[in-house]
């Protein structure tokens, strides 16, 4: 495995290295979750690259990016136990040198849900996927679907800007009760780490609802809050939404026909947890 901290140099390794190159793009703190997508690109791969960048443009100035976990050493003992050929793990300012001023600009797939709640938040991970894939220049990349808008986003951005990478989508890996991994789960306390698997039970019980025949999304949106309203520790709901899987647009009325997200974004004291279930 070859660790490398410079642009050019990643830029060399993949322009030299076996193709088909598949590429993972994480902020290290690696759990289960990040290796079901390193696996996935082992398997489809001849060249297996991951980077580890935690990207400070898309944190909020009052977001986590002083605390947000960091483990190196351990993630790259992970990534060589799982097959990794090429790891990138570029010093912020080798990303964004003195002067950096060219930005991708998502449009209404990245206006609602998190993109409301993280003003410029999809701004930066689509500018840092941009810049990943222009260096590792990968014909595969994977990314999860516990981040459901931001896979829309990242779509969108390599349709519409030709950047003919195979998008793969790999599900969300969960605790056995249900929660989803996360490097943010390491912030709860032992009383909300009890509490936040009701994220998920919420989430499957408007499934449930929707299954049974329910079409209003408005009651099916309902069904989730009942759960989450009832929890004690939960401290705020951002927003449960019912949106088409592709275009991230709210529905009001679950047709048949189109793909459905029901995502949410819940508060348990300083910690926020996102999920989603894919209707269908
Ligand atoms: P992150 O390090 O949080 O930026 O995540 C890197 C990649 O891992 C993203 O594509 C995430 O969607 C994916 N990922 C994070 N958590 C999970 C999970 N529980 N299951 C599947 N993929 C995940």
């Amino acid at each position: 495995m070859r660790v490398v901290e410079t642009c050019a140099e990643m830029m060399a390794a993949c322009r030299q290295a076996a193709r088909p190159l598949g590429l993972v793009p994480t902020m290290g703190a690696l759990h289960e979750g990040h290796l079901s997508l390193t696996r996935q690109a082992r398997a489809d791969n001849v060249t297996m690259a991951a980077s580890i960048f935690v990207n400070p443009t898309q944190f909020g100035p009052n977001e986590d990016f002083a605390r947000y976990p960091r483990s190196l050493e351990r993630d790259l003992e992970l990534l060589e136990t799982e097959g990794t050929d090429l790891v990138f793990v570029p010093p912020p300012d080798e990303v964004y040198p003195e002067g950096f001023d060219t930005w991708i600009e998502p449009g209404a797939v990245a206006e609602g849900m998190e993109g409301a709640a993280r003003p410029g938040h999809f701004r930066g991970v689509a500018t840092v996927v941009a810049k990943l894939f222009t260096i590792t220049r990968p014909e595969l990349a994977y990314f999860g679907q516990k981040d459901g808008q931001q896979v829309a986003v990242i779509r969108k951005m390599n349709h519409d800007l030709n950047l003919g990478v195979e998008i793969v989508t790999m599900p969300t890996i969960r605790e056995p009760d249900g929660l989803a991994l996360s490097s943010r789960n390491a912030y709860l306390t032992p009383e909300q780490r009890e509490a936040a698997p009701a994220v998920y039970r919420a989430l499957c019980a408007a499934e449930d609802v929707w299954r049974r025949g329910e079409r209003d999304a408005a009651r099916v949106q309902r069904a989730a809050y009942n759960i989450l309203e009832r929890e004690t520790l939960v401290d705020a709901v951002d927003y449960v939404s019912v949106v088409d899987a592709d275009s991230m647009r709210p529905v009001e009325t679950v047709q048949n026909d189109l793909e459905l997200m029901i995502a949410t974004a819940v508060r348990l004291g300083s910690v926020r947890l996102i999920d989603n279930v894919v209707l269908g």
